[in-house]
């Protein structure tokens, strides 16, 4: 059985984003760049699942520019078999990615795809339900535990005030949320085997997919900036500052 697992480079979750002068995008000039965190678990999960004997082969995708070469490295240091990178330098929006996903899907015909639940740059928790759509394909999104049965798999999701068992039916599209597993350390001896796995190469147009924007980014901006709080010496006074100062009672 086979696992694909789509890997985004994002800024670095450590790094405080700006916002370009002109306002019209994130600047990510000279930022630490890395794999999306609920990317490492999807790879995660299924490097534990290939080391539970349920899978046998996994292969991560990447999309975007030559630099996410890096980030399929570490899917293979890892655990990841084999790597896919679709290059491309264009801006690439939800849907355009689903339709890429997809393609590689066809060509490779994996019974699990792992994505994260979001790419904590643009938050936009699209991709894993497009691509189940445009697949046909039923969908375990937020998965805090993956439990492969006969010929289906079994997803624990966090839902609001709990949890939700739902059982897929093969091929699957899975979306891993924080509580899945935590991601293991890479170790340097897998860093230098990775170099020598398999990497392919492809363009969206080797794939016959169209990734024209649909969406015109208005603006970009900052969040407001809090002003800083203060300690009040009795109830009293706060309340005399609730009142009188922030006028809410
Ligand atoms: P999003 O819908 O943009 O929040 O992204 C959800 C998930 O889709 C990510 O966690 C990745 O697994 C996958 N994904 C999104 N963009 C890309 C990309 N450019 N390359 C590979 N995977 C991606």
């Amino acid at each position: 059985m086979k696992a694909l697992v789509a890997v985004k480079r994002v800024v670095d979750y450590n790094v405080k984003v700006r916002v370009k002068a002109d306002g019209s995008d994130v600047d990510i000039g000279n930022v630490k760049m890395s794999m999306n965190p609920f990317d490492e678990i999807a790879v995660e999960e299924a490097v534990r699942l290939k080391e539970a004997g349920k899978i046998s082969e996994i292969v991560a995708v990447s999309l975007g520019g030559k630099k996410c070469e890096e980030t399929l490295r570490t899917a293979l240091a890892m655990g990841a078999d084999r790597a896919i990178h679709v290059e491309t330098e264009a801006k690439l929006e939800p849907l355009a990615v689903a339709k890429l996903l997809k393609a590689v899907a066809e060509k490779e015909a994996p019974q699990l795809l792992f994505l994260g639940k979001q790419a904590i740059d643009d938050d936009a928790n699209q991709t894993a339900q497009m691509l189940a759509a445009l697949l046909n394909a039923p969908q375990g999104t937020f998965a805090c535990k993956v439990e492969l049965a006969d010929g289906e798999v079994l997803v624990t999701r966090e839902i609001d005030g709990g949890e939700e068992t739902v059982a897929l039916k093969l091929p699957a599209v899975i979306s891993t949320d924080l509580r899945l597993n935590e991601p293991r350390f890479v170790k340097l001896p897998n860093i230098m085997a990775a170099k020598k796995k398999p990497l392919e190469k492809l363009a969206p147009a080797d794939l016959n997919v169209d990734i024209q924007p649909r969406l015109n980014v208005v603006k970009v901006a900052e969040p407001k900036q809090r002003q800083a709080g203060i300690k009040v010496g009795s109830v009293a006074e706060l309340v005399e500052k609730l009142k009188n100062e922030a006028k809410v009672i």
